[in-house]
């Protein structure tokens, strides 16, 4: 196949049938005619690879003739792929679809046993681990406590016990081990496997790739919660469908997670999506970020606290005040939620005032980025059914029409586990955008030793 080069973004695009080598132009001048290099081919390849993949994975089943359907790929071009992912072992055959015209046809799917994931997630006051099959399912579970007073060491000592005892389940079930994502809540340079801050947990600098990639000998992915929490909804959660979409990620503050066109948005130096940061409310509240009037001060969920608490301490009257016997400093988003699907009145308006602060930051986005969806998480996700119907209304109020139309507002389908599916789907990211074309040898890490030294 004959590939245009863009002159500008160097991106590919296949040529017209009608194109001959000899071209130098595309027919709108702007794409430079490729005869492609031996490189260029094994990108294509791959690129061709992924699409198959990916295909499979939104699809699934489909035959042969429907993948050269839905990827635009031609059939001769899907077959030596189907081949090599067959042999590789990343699909399986399931049977013969019966079509109401033409012949029927072999039905394929990733193949759940290609291999298994681990997905960690290290949060302010947990330690959560989860194995998956290849196509996200789980396999084991496994969810422990942390505290505040807990060393580093200590924290990274029984995240990596969780991570070895997942391994031994996969290794047991004859899975080979495809690689282990990790979602942490702070800054973190992906390409380095870095972690670089994490105000709520205390650590800077810890080079996580490094640690555990020695330590297992497996691929290890490293992501900001709130980006691996948006790439879990788009690989298997309310996301699964779109391609452009902000998750919102509201634990301690609020962050915030970028797809445009199926890949994660970082910025220049990771930073992108810190969406709870942007100003709203000119010297308003002070946030943790230093600056005042942020986002978060006005709808994270400190603030949704912080609303009832002073409405009680107005005079208010509420069940909080019997759900937290009189100790206001028991109130946390999960009580104001369970007053107000009781019917209180006190929590469901301090959730109605958020919401309404809520679309109109959401309306703000939505111009900025036009995504098809925004995916409320966190503790959000757990007042969606009061938040919604107000935010849905106020954005397409202030967002411009025709953004403010296309966007869907929706709850997480994860709930407290976001981010450590979102940590499985780091890995299978990887595998699914950049697919080896040599076969993935089966191999058990060598570091898997009985005992943490
Ligand atoms: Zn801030």
């Amino acid at each position: 196949m004959i590939y245009f080069v863009c002159r500008h973004n160097k991106q590919t695009r296949p040529a017209p049938l009608f194109a001959c080598s000899l071209w130098q132009l595309s027919p709108g001048g702007s794409y430079l005619l490729a005869r492609p290099s031996t490189a260029d081919q094994v990108l294509v390849r791959k690129l061709n690879t992924s699409r198959v993949l990916n295909c499979l994975r939104t699809h699934r089943p489909l035959s042969r003739a429907g993948l050269s359907t839905a990827t635009g790929l031609n059939r001769s071009t899907v077959s030596r792929l189907i081949g090599q992912l067959l042999e590789e072992g990343l699909v399986r055959e399931i049977g013969l679809h019966q079509s109401s015209k033409g012949r029927p046809g072999m039905l394929l799917e990733l193949k759940p046993e290609a291999g298994c994931a681990v997905g960690v997630e290290i949060g302010v006051d947990l330690v959560s681990v989860v194995l998956t099959d290849f196509v996200a399912k789980v396999l084991w579970r496994e969810r422990v406590s942390a505290d505040s007073q807990d060393t580093q060491a200590a924290i990274l000592q029984r995240a990596e016990a969780l991570v070895q005892e997942a391994l031994e389940v996969g290794q047991s079930r004859g899975l080979r081990h495809l690689g282990i994502g990790l979602g942490v809540p702070g800054l973190v340079d992906f390409g380095e496997g870095c972690l670089v801050f994490a105000p709520n947990l205390g650590w800077r600098d810890v080079p996580l790739r490094e640690i555990w990639g020695r330590r297992f000998d497996l691929p290890v992915y490293v992501e900001n919660e709130a980006n691996a929490a948006a790439l879990g909804e788009y690989y298997f959660g309310v996301a699964r469908d779109v391609q452009s979409l902000i998750y919102l990620s509201a634990g301690i503050g609020l962050g915030g997670g970028i797809i445009i066109n199926g890949r994660l948005f970082r910025g220049s130096c990771g930073c992108a999506g810190e969406v709870g940061h942007m100003t709203i409310e000119p010297g308003g509240q002070l946030c943790g970020c230093g600056k005042r009037g942020c986002w978060e001060t006005v709808v994270g969920p400190r603030a949704i606290v912080r609303r009832v608490r002073e409405a009680l301490e107005g005079g208010g009257e509420s069940l909080i005040h019997d759900l937290v016997d009189g100790d206001l400093d028991r109130i946390d988003v999960d009580l104001v939620v369970q007053a107000a699907e009781s019917g209180d009145p006190l929590a469901k308006g301090a959730l109605g005032e958020i919401s309404v602060q809520l679309g109109i930051g959401i309306a703000n986005l939505v111009n900025i980025f036009n995504p098809e969806m925004v995916v409320l998480g966190g503790a959000l996700s757990l007042a969606s059914p009061f938040l919604l119907p107000v935010i849905n209304e106020t954005v397409r109020e202030h967002a411009l029409a025709r953004p403010g139309e296309i966007v869907e507002v929706s709850a997480s389908a994860h709930g407290a586990d976001t981010c450590v599916m979102g940590a499985v789907a780091l890995v299978l990211d990887e595998i699914l955008r950049e697919p080896s074309l040599s076969p993935l040898a089966p191999r058990v890490p060598p570091a898997l030793v009985p005992q943490l030294k």
